[in-house]
């Protein structure tokens, strides 16, 4: 019997990136970073490789570690280093790291020493966004320092890449004016000589909307676990993660009863409370409290009063409610609970966050479907 648990549905991430991968011509890197957005890193990798993903993204050289461990052999791709990691552990392991600056370029070409065999990098360029990558002023004398470390046999430069600005709004005029800079950065690593075989910029909101920017490679993070990275469209995908919790308690409390810390919320009438076990050490938002949606007996109520560390109170009304009975705080909605969606909404907050919250480690992760 379980208390709490996230399961996560291993059979619906497959389908996502293999539409997502049959959307495009171009090679697909499904983004696992952030322990796969909660979902777990190695299954979802697992998935998505099962499912035609070429590659894998993350953020940290950890986690590209963490897949190597796992014995997962596809091509990874590591991109945000501060200054003095291990990276020849990154590169004896085979794990492509983005380049952002020349000091870190300087770096992975010592790593390659110390690792006895080339680096694998994709150098980035800042096309906007003002957070990782080159500026375009700062980007000749990388591609001159990268190119000449490939010359000597220091590092292979497999890619060039950049991200994008507005994720959530197709047709921001801000989308094309990168494009455009990363055309013109492509521009400029062929006049350095650089014959990357990889250029890439298409996070999922570029891949199911603008195929102008596939390049050679995709890189869907969110779509992939079945979220829409843009509020308000579904684009067909299946969200993989459920969240839930059994009723601990059921009480019948009269009307002008406070609830939970604070008594932020009174009940209007004499009500049928229910205890929900999860609460914001395990990924509800806090700021959920009396806005957060949760489906408890085929009904869709929202949470009453504070939401705790630990758990949180239903007011059932007069609606049958026991210990036990199975709360659901969103899944994929074809049960008619709420979305991740849902609770972003109700949060002022994205999707991604709520389900990457729910990757805490106290509330057991389920999977479902084939694990490959
Ligand atoms: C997280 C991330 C992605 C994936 O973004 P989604 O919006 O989840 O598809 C792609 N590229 C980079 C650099 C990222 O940091």
């Amino acid at each position: 019997m379980w208390q709490a648990e996230v399961r996560v549905d291993l059979d619906a991430i497959r389908d996502n990136v293999a539409r997502l991968r049959s959307g495009t011509s171009a090679e697909l890197m499904a983004v696992v970073k952030a322990d796969g957005y909660g979902h777990g890193m190695v299954p979802a990798a697992r998935a998505a490789l099962d499912a035609g993903a070429d590659w894998l993204g993350v953020c940290t050289l950890d986690e590209g570690l963490g897949l190597r461990r796992a014995g997962i052999t596809a091509p990874v791709l590591a991109w945000l280093l501060a200054p003095g990691l291990p990276l020849h552990e990154g590169v004896a392991a085979g794990v492509d790291l983005g380049v952002p600056s020349l000091p870190l370029l300087d770096e992975m070409i010592e790593a390659s020493r110390r690792a006895d065999r080339p680096a694998r990098l994709h150098l980035k360029i800042d096309t906007g966004l003002s957070r990782g990558g080159a500026t375009v002023a700062d980007w000749p004398a990388l591609l001159e320092a990268a190119a000449k470390a490939q010359a000597d046999g220091l590092v292979e430069v497999v890619g060039v890449w950049s991200h994008f600005v507005y994720a959530d709004m197709p047709g921001h005029p801000t989308t094309d004016r990168q494009l455009a800079v990363f055309h013109e950065g492509l521009a400029m690593v062929e006049r350095a000589g650089l014959r990357p075989r990889y250029r890439h910029l298409a996070n999922s909101a570029a891949t199911l909307t603008r195929p102008d920017t596939h390049f050679d490679l995709v890189r869907p993070g969110i779509a992939c676990y079945g979220l829409s990275p843009i509020p308000g469209e579904r684009f067909g995908l299946r969200p993989a993660m459920t969240a839930r919790a059994r009723v601990t308690l059921t009480k019948r409390v009269p009307e002008g009863t406070g609830v939970s810390y604070g008594h932020t919320y009174t009940t209007e009438r004499a009500a049928n409370l229910a205890v929900v076990p999860l609460g914001y050490a395990d990924g509800v938002p806090r700021n959920a409290s009396n806005v957060g949606p949760v489906q408890l007996g085929e009904v869709r109520r929202t949470i009453s009063g504070r939401v705790c560390m630990d758990q949180f109170v239903l007011d059932c009304g007069d609606d049958p409610v026991a210990a036990g009975d199975v709360a659901t705080l969103f899944g994929t909605g074809e049960h008619g609970e709420p979305l991740a969606d849902d609770w972003a909404e109700a949060t002022g907050t994205i999707n991604y966050e709520i389900v990457t919250r729910f990757g805490g480690s106290r509330v057991p992760r389920v999977f479902d479907g084939e694990r490959p």
